[in-house]
């Protein structure tokens, strides 16, 4: 078991396709470099990048799993599930993932007429500029092109300023309900595990509803080991895989060379006494 879980897998990023800024083909050339030996591309609520990702894994015999990370509503709050080893081209998850989608036009143009009143023009044309997929416009885009008007220094200073709850480009969003999220990602013949659990603001009554809600809907793996957690949340979360019975996950969350801090595969390797999610695919 103990070099099953020391394998370089990398099994969160994002591409153009979404909200990151390189091809599926040059993230898998860059994983590989990196010397990533399992991967896979889980863009925002969409799977338009996983037939390139594929090609360019099996080009570089390098393992790949088709991924997503969907937006999902729980209780209020935004959570993300990645869903892994998927069939990309599954009916289902390709209808509710295209619902998932319908909104981000209108909730961006809600952002732009926001970010207008505090002096801020431009911004909806300013983002879309930005997404290499119109379909897919994120808070990303803006970040991007709010740092190009010299509005912020970097995108971390403008999701703290204008981005997030109580600022002033933030619009609620209601995206997918977790069971529907589940759902999908399981009858695509997928496993659905909890995207950077130490990010969600919950107290500890919140995260166990939670973690016992996603459990019973049939989620089966959470992220330990992710660019998102301090080296203590991989200790914090090592911990709650165990208690909960979770498969752990291990993923850069890699969106572009100068914006991501940790890199395609950078990143400790799981932890030896915990089960990692892709020992249900071998
Ligand atoms: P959206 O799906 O449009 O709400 O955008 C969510 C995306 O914004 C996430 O996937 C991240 O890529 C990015 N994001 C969220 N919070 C932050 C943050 N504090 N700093 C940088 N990027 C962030
Ligand atoms: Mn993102
Ligand atoms: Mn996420
Ligand atoms: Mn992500």
């Amino acid at each position: 078991m103990s070099s099953f879980s020391a394998i370089n897998a990398d099994l969160h990023c994002h591409s153009v396709v979404s909200d990151g800024t390189l091809t599926p083909e040059e993230l898998a050339q860059r994983a590989h470099a990196n010397g990533v030996q399992l991967w896979s591309l889980t863009d925002h609520d969409e799977l338009g990048g996983q037939e390139r990702a594929k090609a360019a894994a099996a080009a570089l015999k390098m393992d790949y799993l088709a991924g997503v990370e969907i937006s999902v509503t729980w209780m209020g709050q935004t959570i993300h599930i990645v869903g892994l080893g998927i069939d990309h081209q599954d009916a289902g998850i390709l209808d509710g993932l295209k619902r998932t989608r319908e909104g981000r036009g209108d909730r961006a143009k809600q952002m732009a007429e926001q970010l207008l009143k505090v002096g801020i023009p431009g911004a909806y044309e300013g983002a879309l500029h930005y997404a290499g997929n119109h379909d897919l416009i994120s808070r990303t885009h803006f970040a991007r092109f709010l740092v190009e008007q010299g509005v912020c220094k970097d995108t971390e200073q403008v999701f703290k300023n204008y981005l997030v709850e109580d600022k002033p480009g933030f619009v609620p969003h209601r995206w997918a309900s977790l069971d529907q999220a589940i759902h999908w990602i399981r009858q695509a013949g997928g496993v659905a595990v909890i995207a950077h659990p130490g990010r969600y603001k919950l107290n500890a009554i919140q995260r166990d509803e939670l973690f016992k809600f996603f459990k019973d809907h049939g989620g089966a793996g959470i992220e330990v080991i992710t660019g998102s957690h301090s080296p203590d949340q991989y200790q914090e979360y090592g911990k709650i895989a165990k208690q909960y019975g979770f498969l752990a996950s291990r993923g850069s969350d890699f969106h572009d060379p100068s914006e991501s801090h940790i890199d395609l595969g950078v990143l400790p390797l799981l932890p030896e006494h915990l089960t990692p999610v892709w020992s249900v695919f071998h």
